[in-house]
């Protein structure tokens, strides 16, 4: 899902947090909102270039580049099971953080019914470990831009029919006469 919808859907329920909890609130937002970070750290390391507009390009051209190639698994670290277990494990040394949890739940479901739609709900591994075992026995890769830009080459339009003027052909045919 765009990180823009996911703005747009956790900034009302923080705001509303934010009333009773402010402390809450913005481990809520953080947790819906900042775990599509790991999409830019792809960026970072595929493609080696800072350009927050690139990426964003790269992610969804990659995106629909993923849902033509429902076989490969895409490893989001952010959006793992570890990850979230992690936090949780955090959040029961400080509870504040249970907020965080649930903001990661809120992004991850929202994830996972847009992938369903897009029919695409296997591509995002849920767990490093799972991710660990298809990718032993698949070439795990990520496109680059230039490999999605080859991928996604069209040729180019077919040059127009040219156009006959009609004034052009009445000047031929008067000059046949
Ligand atoms: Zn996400």
């Amino acid at each position: 899902m765009y990180v823009s919808w996911h703005v747009g859907l956790t900034t009302p329920l923080a705001g509303a947090m934010a009333i009773t909890d402010p402390v809450g609130a913005a481990l809520f937002w953080a947790g819906g909102v900042l775990i599509d970070t790991d999409h830019y750290l792809d960026h970072l390391y595929f493609n080696r270039n800072w350009s927050l507009k690139r990426a964003y390009r790269w992610h969804i051209t990659y995106g629909t580049w993923l849902q033509r190639h429902p076989g490969h698994r895409h490893l989001c670290l952010f959006h793992t099971v570890e990850s979230l277990g992690l936090v949780m494990l955090a959040a029961w040394f400080w509870p504040p953080l249970w907020s965080l949890v649930g903001g990661m739940l809120f992004h991850l479901c929202l994830d996972k019914i847009y992938d369903y739609q897009m029919r695409a709900f296997w591509i995002r591994t849920a767990s490093v470990v799972q991710w660990a075992f298809w990718a032993r026995k698949n070439t795990p890769w990520v496109m680059t831009e230039s490999m999605l830009a080859e991928e996604t080459a069209l040729p180019p339009p077919l040059s127009p029919p040219k156009k006959h003027a009609p004034a052009a052909d009445l000047l031929e045919i008067g000059s046949l006469l």
